[in-house]
């Protein structure tokens, strides 16, 4: 697996796209974060799995896939690499056999009955564990980005239910964008983006796996029901400071004081409530508008040491956007 860190690549082999003819042979996709903005967990089933509701938006922070189509019948090949950009990189320790953008690729490959021979490069800024779905992202923008290089005319529904099996983020990565989330991840109900959303992501020093998360979870909290009641409310009165909410915030410090105790610090330094996104490690706030937003990122990276990103509400960055190709 390349680990290389930086873009230079990268954006050397998207200028020669760019420049190299009219058949399109290579495309260039965006992969961005999702944050909880709510999120109710109930008990799990006879088969394990967690049923959720969850109010979820895509935000502007986000990997980038590129994809070179090879000819027929060769060896697909993957580069995984951190972006020159990326504020919290880490090991890429897990195999391409584990690799979520691969083994979407593969399930693609199955679902048609043919190969899709392709070299695919994910320059990654997305944290890893980081409970931002990037893994999930990734794979979101693999399926996109086959369906666009190779004409292949699938819906985002059908993506989505090849994703499925993937993980419980999959189909909403898929399509992206603001959505009430339920079920097993498969439910999702469209909304229109909450263009208001201004928040700032903190990215603490700690992986947060999500199998270990969800274990303590259920010690916790072994009666737990999803309230989907209190996420609906929720999303209908829109993101403020204070409304998130995170079934598995309290798991996620439970399992890690260090980031119960990071939180808390927050909170006492910038008056706000901090929350947890996912399964954790990153925290956020939610901003009044753009400028507090960016003041208060600015505030915590002087004062903590750590990197907090501004985003918003995925207007700069939507899943399986086109950012550069051939021939589209
Ligand atoms: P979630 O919000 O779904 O819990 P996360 O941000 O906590 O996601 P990811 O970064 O999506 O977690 O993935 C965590 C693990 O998934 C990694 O440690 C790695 O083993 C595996 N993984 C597989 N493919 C990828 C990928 N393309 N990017 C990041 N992690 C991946």
């Amino acid at each position: 697996m390349d680990r290389t860190v930086g873009s230079a690549m990268v954006s050397g082999v998207a200028v020669g796209a760019y420049l190299s003819g009219i058949m399109r042979d290579r495309i260039h996709v965006q992969a961005p974060a999702k944050l909880n903005l709510a999120l109710s967990v109930g008990a799990p089933g006879a088969d394990g799995m967690h049923p959720i509701s969850g109010w979820m938006a895509t935000v502007d922070l986000h990997d980038d896939l590129e994809l070179v189509r090879l000819p027929t019948g060769y060896p697909s090949r993957y580069a995984i690499i951190w972006h020159e950009e990326a504020r919290r990189p880490s090991d890429i320790d897990w195999s391409i056999s584990r690799d979520l953008a691969a083994r979407a690729h593969q399930a693609l490959e199955r679902r048609i009955g043919r190969g899709l021979s392709v070299q695919a490069k994910i320059a990654k800024r997305i944290p890893v564990g980081g409970g931002l779905g990037g893994g999930s992202a990734d794979a979101a923008a693999m399926l996109h980005g086959l369906n666009r290089l190779f004409d292949l005319g699938l819906s985002p529904d059908e993506l989505a239910d090849i994703a499925a099996p993937l993980g419980s983020d999959l189909p909403f990565l898929v399509h992206g964008g603001s959505a009430i989330v339920s079920g097993l991840g498969e439910r999702i109900e469209h909304l229109p983006e909450p263009a208001a959303l201004h928040a700032v992501l903190i990215l603490p020093a700690i992986s947060c796996p999500t199998g270990p998360v969800y274990g303590r979870f259920d010690d916790l909290r072994p009666d737990a029901r999803v309230d989907a009641v209190r996420v609906r409310t929720l999303a209908a009165s829109g993101p403020n400071p204070d409304s998130p909410f995170n079934d598995l915030a309290e798991a996620a410090c439970d399992l890690h004081p260090e980031l119960a105790d990071l939180r808390a610090s927050l909170t006492d330094a910038v008056g706000l409530p901090i929350h947890v996104s996912g399964s954790g490690s990153t925290l956020f706030l939610v901003a009044e508008d753009e400028l507090t937003g960016g003041l208060l990122a600015e505030t915590i990276e002087s004062r903590f040491d750590l990197p907090a990103i501004p985003v918003r509400a995925s207007g700069g960055a939507r899943v399986g956007e086109i950012i550069r190709g051939t021939g589209d």
